[in-house]
């Protein structure tokens, strides 16, 4: 999967991420006291708390960060390796750009049914689930019209109307049959020409996965970001809240504001930073499956869910429903909250910041941005 240059940002992680395929144990394994090293958002951290962290670079050069509190640093440094041992596997799976992966196979497979294992036969089922839920807003089968608007990025040109119309007739996950035989994994069928991209749910999910790492080893609080994308526990009797830095999709090196989380995972979908430029103008990278034309009103969705892969998945999923109708899904969606950065002229600096109510408290917005809020209901 092409995850390259993805938006979002947590501000508990600035330091820049050592050179990838540096050796097996740990390329940042630092003890630290935390009052000496966590940057000045990291404010959830206790002042004394003893700090593991580590960083390395995964999947074509998408930084990843690790962190644990009160940890024993032999088990957390196995742990961060076994999770970068687990990120290459994934990649090998999971990559559209690499000829054997499972997926390219798949996507190649003419409709033959082919073998998958079962942690990515749970992906695919979580994939449908939210593809369901959101009313096919998220949808991995969005390939087809991927590659029509990187085609027109390429002739400068953008797709035509029939162009679209045949790219969204192999578009739906009615298309993707799975077979679950409940023990190896199982098989899974594209009716042709369809074919499968997980690069809006994947991010969140490998941060899972990381967590689970560390959970594993017996760590009461840690954290995993990857590129942007954070997910974080405390288990310990006494949590304390993680401060996460919400972008500024308009400054790439700035932040909104910040929103304290006690667990759980943000993940930020935006149109800065990658998308297509078609005959000078702008186009997110984020494809609407209905219309086929790339999402566009909202700028940035930082959005909270009990874990990454529905974080990222319902992030993307509100980018393509827009502020009215992503509003309304967040609303009967309990589990999840998001802060909306909408494009709107008549707002300072053409950003106005809506935040649902259930995070409403734990969004701190930046002094420069607090006229940015949008005080309705
Ligand atoms: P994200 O940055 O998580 O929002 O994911 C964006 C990536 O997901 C894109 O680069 C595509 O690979 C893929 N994608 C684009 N549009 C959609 C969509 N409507 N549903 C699911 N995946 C999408
Ligand atoms: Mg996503």
């Amino acid at each position: 999967m092409d995850h390259r240059g993805r938006t979002g940002g947590c501000r508990t992680t600035r330091r820049p991420p050592r050179p990838a395929r540096a050796p097996t144990v740990l390329l940042l394994a630092l003890l630290a006291l935390a009052a000496g090293t966590a940057c000045r958002r990291d404010a959830g951290t206790p002042a004394r708390a003893p700090k593991l962290e580590a960083g390395f670079l995964a999947m074509g050069g998408i930084p990843i960060h690790v962190r644990a509190w009160d940890a024993d640093p032999v088990a957390f440094a196995a742990a961060v390796d076994g999770f970068r041992v687990e990120l290459e596997r994934q990649e090998s799976i999971l990559s559209v750009h690499r000829a054997g992966s499972t997926l390219s196979r798949l996507n190649g497979a003419g409709g033959a049914a082919v073998p998958v294992a079962p942690d990515t036969l749970a992906l695919l089922e979580l994939a449908a689930e939210c593809a369901a839920e959101t009313g096919g807003a998220f949808d991995p089968t969005v390939g087809p019209l991927l590659a029509a608007w990187k085609e027109a990025a390429r002739s400068g040109v953008e797709p035509t109307a029939e162009r679209i119309a045949a790219a969204r007739a192999s578009v739906g996950m009615q298309r993707v049959h799975a077979d679950d035989d409940g023990r190896s994994g199982g098989t899974v069928r594209l009716e042709p020409p369809t074919t499968l991209d997980l690069g809006g749910i994947a991010k969140g999910w490998f941060a899972d996965l990381g967590l689970a790492r560390l959970r594993a080893a017996g760590l009461r609080r840690g954290l995993v970001e990857l590129g942007g994308d954070l997910s974080a526990y405390d288990d310990r009797p006494q949590p304390e809240p993680f401060r996460v830095g919400v972008r500024d999709p308009s400054r790439t090196d700035g932040f909104l504001g910040t929103l304290a989380i006690d667990g759980g995972s943000v993940v930020t979908s935006g149109d800065y930073e990658r998308g297509y430029d078609v005959g000078g103008r702008h186009f997110n990278h984020i494809i609407d499956p209905r219309s086929g034309r790339p999402a566009s009103g909202l700028r940035a969705v930082t959005l909270q869910a009990p874990t990454g892969a529905r974080a990222d998945a319902l992030a993307t999923a509100v980018m393509v429903l827009g502020e009215r109708d992503g509003w309304a899904f967040l609303a009967r969606t309990p589990d999840a909250g998001a802060v909306l950065v909408v494009g709107d002229p008549a707002a300072p600096d053409g950003l106005r910041i809506r935040v649902t109510p259930d995070l409403r408290e734990r969004f701190e917005p930046d002094a420069a941005r607090r006229a940015s809020l949008d005080p309705s209901p």
